[in-house]
């Protein structure tokens, strides 16, 4: 698997921690409302786009032609997500919308409840877990709703009645054994057949998979394609071909107006560079050539100087168990130039910091080139990125291109900051954490060192070390992701305590890294269990990332009792006795993941993972979902965007372009649905 550059949120666990940064307080957020809706096991948040207000008429015409644009793609991804997902969500939107029986009756609440979950995850199985949702309601219900549906609204095949539809529909929402899991990533499956995305057609498997782009890869070119990133691979007449999507070809109706909107974003394109890599993109889409796609990120990694920035197309392939599909998403951004010092600090010494790691010599870049990093506010999220949002991204993802050209790494502060407010008061502190020796540490101190760990795992972690020449990017296959990720933890863990920090003026004491180091741990061996469902393994590449390093840790600390499991009134709690050697421990495991990747070394990655990433000790996450659940927070968070609007004068000229915070959770979903939907049900 190639490169995972996203990573997801550590800080929705972390409660209660104070803003380090005396300007934060300036802006007069403490009035803003964060929270937007709650149902099922999420929260539904709002983030504030601060600085729009300032930004030039040009700029701001700008982000919202690319916000337009974000928007456009979203019935992609959830087609992408499940060949049914289209139907569901239409569906059981027209019922939302016109359904005349008792709206406040337990069996419309549970048909709600199920909406408001499939318009998060763009899809009928979890965002995060991949299972699929256990509906509320009753088929009885269901049929008798959809009986008394217009039909003629209702997203029927061609020619097909009402009752042919339930027909196909009902198994897929009620059976659980159908399409239960969008992405399988246990070892002994076949992992295309089992996962129930829709990359690849009816009864391709994984060996023909692998076969077809092993075929395909030439072990001697120095710049390959992302070969397969943009198409459905099926099989016709029992031959394997993919249809491309681009315009004209699969999604056409989705990428055409993308592709009108980024028309209208060129005139105001701050620059030629930028200009170019719209353009670029423009022509990427149009011709699904993926050589066209590496230009396009070759332009994209070297426009620096924009102030507005965007990602728009496909992208992450964290939904195809093999790593080769990506998903379809969009985020639009401008840079936060104060907060940009600190990851500028942090890109300037990126050679000190790859020469001065504890891995072996011979994985290290000779040069670490264009790592360049800053801290954006985002203006709006689209496909893949939205409800749930990164909070960091490190892109383009071709290894080569990285390597060649650098990479552009983000931390998106305003994303954080939501998350950072809404979490204050939690209670979720004072259940977890050991002490106030703990609790006073994270309150001074976590808010600061999350953002930094963010800033060194996507602009250091991800770019540093490097392949043996002839090595398989994808040698690891299932397991590359989580290795991935936990190589750029590990990177940012080591360098969080080193004294590099206060020499660059990072952070002020010696002590703050252990307000991350706390955090993470406590997180890893136990806290981040309130995702899981008691009885399931961990299965996200990002969770599986943290338990493993959290308890490789722990079990190698054991005979120094570096970090140990201690249990007051009948409560279990992770206390660090010894961070200094906790740190050494990190850096060891570091030396082992970099060797492990730069060799490919498929045994001992999959040896690592299966060993401490995976399994749960099932009395502790019993334990953990009961203290949980008394806090009475969700476990997952997103959020809706801003309504942009133009402000136009008599003329019809633009005047403006304003931001508006108050419209609900199921208002935007509902509107993203009437005005933003362009594919046909069935692709
Ligand atoms: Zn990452």
């Amino acid at each position: 698997m190639k490169i995972i550059m996203k990573i997801m949120i550590t800080a929705t666990l972390v409660a209660a921690v104070s803003c380090q940064n005396g300007d934060r307080e300036k802006n007069g957020k403490e009035s803003f409302n964060y929270s937007v809706d709650r149902f099922a096991d999420i929260e539904v948040l709002r983030y504030q786009v601060t600085g729009f207000e300032e930004l030039t008429l040009n700029q701001k015409q700008l982000l919202y032609h690319l916000s337009e644009a974000a928007l456009m793609g979203r019935d992609i991804l959830f087609d992408q997500n499940n060949r049914y997902n289209l139907a569901i969500r239409r569906g059981l939107e027209l019922l939302y919308s016109t359904y005349e029986g008792d709206r406040n009756d337990e069996q419309f609440k549970g048909l709600e409840t199920y909406l408001k979950r499939v318009w998060f995850s763009n899809g009928i199985h979890h965002h995060y877990s991949m299972d699929k949702f256990v509906p509320g309601f009753s088929r009885e219900f269901f049929w008798e709703a959809v009986r008394g549906a217009d039909p003629s609204k209702l997203p029927l095949r061609e020619g097909q009645t009402v009752d042919q539809w339930l027909a196909e529909i009902t198994p897929v929402i009620f059976d659980m054994d159908v399409m239960s899991k969008r992405v399988v990533q246990s070892g002994d499956e076949d992992l295309i057949v089992s996962s129930a995305n829709n990359y690849y057609g009816e009864g391709v498997t994984q060996a023909e998979v692998d076969a077809f782009y092993a075929g395909m890869k030439d072990p001697n070119d120095d710049t390959p394609i992302s070969y397969g990133l943009n198409s459905r691979l099926v099989k016709e007449n029992g031959i394997l071909k993919e249809i491309v999507w681009k315009v004209g070809g699969l999604y056409t109706e989705a990428l055409e107006n993308i592709v009108a909107e980024l028309r209208k974003a060129v005139p105001f394109a701050e620059n030629d560079a930028q200009r170019a890599v719209i353009e670029k993109l423009i022509e990427f889409n149009e011709s699904g050539n993926l050589a066209d796609f590496d230009e396009y990120a070759i332009l994209w990694v070297k426009d620096l100087d924009s102030e507005v920035d965007f990602v728009n197309g496909f992208t992450e392939t964290y939904g195809d168990p093999l790593g080769i599909k990506a998903s379809w998403e969009s985020v639009v951004n401008f840079k936060n130039n104060e907060a940009t010092k600190r990851t500028a600090i942090i890109s300037e010494n990126a050679q000190w910091f790859e020469d001065n790691s504890p891995t072996d010599d011979k994985f290290k870049k000779d040069q670490v080139k264009g790592v360049s990093a800053k801290v954006i506010t985002v203006a709006m999220l689209g496909g893949d990125c939205y409800p749930a949002s990164p909070i960091g991204i490190n892109l383009p993802n071709s290894d080569w291109i990285r390597a060649a050209h650098g990479s552009k790494s983000v931390t998106i502060e305003n994303i954080t900051e939501a998350y950072d407010k809404a979490t204050q008061g939690s209670g979720f502190a004072p259940e977890f954490y050991w002490s106030d020796v703990e609790r006073e540490l994270v309150k001074k101190y976590g808010f600061l060192t999350g953002n930094l760990h963010t800033d060194l795992h996507e602009c250091l972690g991800h770019g540093s070390g490097k392949i043996l020449p002839g090595v398989d990017p994808d040698a690891l296959k299932a397991y590359g992701s989580t290795i991935e990720e936990a190589r750029a933890d590990l990177f940012a863990l080591y360098y969080l305590a080193d004294d590099k920090m206060i020499e660059l003026g990072l952070v002020n004491d010696k002590e703050a890294y252990k307000a991350e180091y706390y955090v993470y741990m406590m997180n890893g061996m136990m806290s981040q269990l309130v995702r899981v469902e008691l009885g399931k393994n961990i299965e996200e590449a990002h969770m599986r990332n943290r338990q493993l390093i959290a308890m490789w840790a722990y079990e190698k600390g054991k005979a120094d009792n570096v970090v140990e499991y201690r249990i007051r009134d009948g409560k279990t709690y992770v206390v660090v006795n010894d961070y200094e050697k906790l740190r050494d421990l990190f850096g060891q495991l570091l030396v082992e993941v970099q060797r492990i990747r730069s060799e490919g070394d498929y045994e001992a990655g999959r040896a690592l993972v299966e060993n401490y990433g995976v399994k749960v000790d099932q009395r502790l996450h019993a334990e953990v979902l009961e203290r949980y659940a008394g806090l009475n927070l969700a476990p997952y968070k997103g959020f809706v965007n801003p309504v942009m609007k133009q402000v136009t004068d008599a003329n019809g000229n633009v005047t403006d372009v304003v931001l508006d915070y108050n419209e609900s959770y199921v208002d935007q979903m509902m509107r993203y649905s009437r005005d933003y939907s362009y594919l046909p049900t069935y692709n």
